[in-house]
């Protein structure tokens, strides 16, 4: 596929897809459409996994996996490409709604490394899931359809702000002051907080049976509201929420499905066969880990270890040790881009540029190395060998000098199973920003890289 288009199909992936929910939604039905089914429904068909396969798993609405079962099947170890679909963001809290001046609010809590400040006077929608007590549930979208309303934070008029240049930029904003105007009108007839009201009236309407209390049982998510978008007049650079980390998501997604299609014809059947690699292949999308890759739904559940034993083919906990051993994989995760503005952050020779292609960071963790992940010498040098061979553009990284900070990815939880992992992804600019910007280069040649690597 050209660059270009394979970038402008990246923009309206993230356009659409802004919660994990909407990701692992959209990941079933791109490996629907490529022949995937459910472990349920292979069984029905034959029993249980065979070589050649398509399978793939949802945990909890917001994990996904989807593997292509290899003719080593039982003897031999994974290629895997992990990537998280969460991203810094603002959640409604379980009691959200409140009202001062005439004003009523949405209140919430960030979720993730934000810079608070950025946050506010900006276009903001909202989408998520109300579940109800009988079990019914209602998705929730607001903000995004050209007749829709959007959300706003507010922030004081530099008139009033005399000593703004005084304040740390910690205190510009305050956490708890991150919150939205949901509404200015009064209810009629009613006396006490009659613009809460009158959002709980209007909720009721448009969703039918909408309480206060269900408020409890919602995931919402404020997410800055409206299209990706080319960036730059030569269109190199692609702006959007969320690319930390769907961009790798997507182009991990992306290698994998279109290799699940390849095949070739065959003279016995006269009939085009898929084709079946050695290895096992796969893809895996995990949530939480801007929070610590926590809960059932995060890399250290046990949800993808028990994954990975189903598609193994093993028959006991040494069979499935081996093969574990034997896995190789990508996390596929972004890092943070040269940024000539603030050069002096980093190493500029040891630090990842725009345009430079597909990015491999041996380890990560700030100072000390600690939190992060660092990968074998033996294992780069099979991923080198992988990407010269299929002729990638490919960079090395170090994130930022080594007393400034740094951070860690699901490298460091997925190596517990003992398997072969290096971090290896997109390099960002204005990354946990409401607007991250990657180039389409990058983007392209990592979906390249990934597809090298799966067919190793
Ligand atoms: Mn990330
Ligand atoms: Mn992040």
């Amino acid at each position: 596929m050209d660059k270009k288009l394979f970038g402008s199909n990246y923009i309206n992936y993230i356009t659409a897809n802004k919660t994990e929910r909407e990701c692992v939604n959209s990941a079933v039905v791109m490996a629907r459409c490529n022949g995937f089914l459910t472990m349920k429904e292979i069984k029905a068909q034959h029993g249980g996994l065979r070589v050649g396969d398509r399978v793939y798993f949802v945990n909890k609405d917001k994990n996904f996996a989807a593997f292509v079962i290899g003719e080593n099947f039982g003897s031999d170890g994974v290629n895997l490409l992990g990537a998280h679909i969460d991203s810094p963001r603002l959640d409604i809290k379980t009691q959200p709604l409140f009202e001062d001046g005439g004003v009523a609010y949405f209140d919430t809590q960030y979720y993730g490394g934000i810079k608070k400040y950025q946050w506010v006077t900006r276009p903001l929608a909202i989408h998520g899931k109300v579940c109800f007590k009988d079990g019914s549930s209602l998705n929730v979208v607001i903000g995004e359809n050209q007749n829709d309303p959007v959300f706003c934070i507010s922030d004081l008029l530099p008139h009033l702000d005399n000593n703004l240049y005084e304040k740390k930029a910690s205190d510009f904003i305050n956490g708890e002051k991150l919150d939205l105007i949901a509404a200015t009108t009064e209810l009629e007839g009613e006396e006490k907080d009659a613009v809460k009201k009158n959002v709980l009236k209007l909720l009721k309407e448009k969703y039918e049976r909408f309480e206060e209390e269900d408020f409890l049982s919602a995931e919402l998510e404020v997410v800055p509201a409206g299209a990706a978008r080319w960036c730059g007049l030569d269109k190199s650079l692609i702006a959007g929420y969320g690319q930390d980390d769907r961009v790798c998501a997507y182009t991990s997604l992306m290698a994998l499905m279109d290799l699940a299609k390849e095949d070739h014809w065959d003279n016995t059947t006269q009939k085009n066969i898929p084709n079946v690699l050695k290895r096992t292949v796969g893809c895996v999308l995990v949530d939480k880990e801007e929070v610590g890759s926590i809960c059932a739904t995060g890399s250290k559940s046990r949800w993808l270890e028990d994954v990975l034993y189903c598609v193994s083919g093993a028959t006991d906990r040494m069979h499935f040790a081996d093969m574990l051993y034997k896995t190789d994989m990508l996390s596929s995760d972004v890092t943070a881009a040269y940024d000539p503005q603030f050069g002096d952050v980093s190493n500029k020779s040891m630090t990842a540029k725009l345009n430079g292609g597909f990015v491999l960071s041996k380890y990560n963790g700030g100072r000390g190395k600690s939190g992060g992940a660092d990968a074998n010498p033996e294992y780069i040098a099979l991923v080198r060998n992988i990407l010269d061979t299929a002729n990638i553009k490919y960079q090395f990284d170090t994130m930022g000098k080594v007393d400034v900070g740094g951070g860690g990815t699901i490298a460091s939880i997925v190596c517990n199973l003992n398997i072969n992992v290096i971090d290896a992804g997109v390099p960002v600019l204005n990354m946990h920003s409401p607007m991250e910007l990657t180039s389409v280069e990058d983007v392209y040649n990592t979906y390249l890289g990934y597809m090298a690597f799966l067919k190793h």
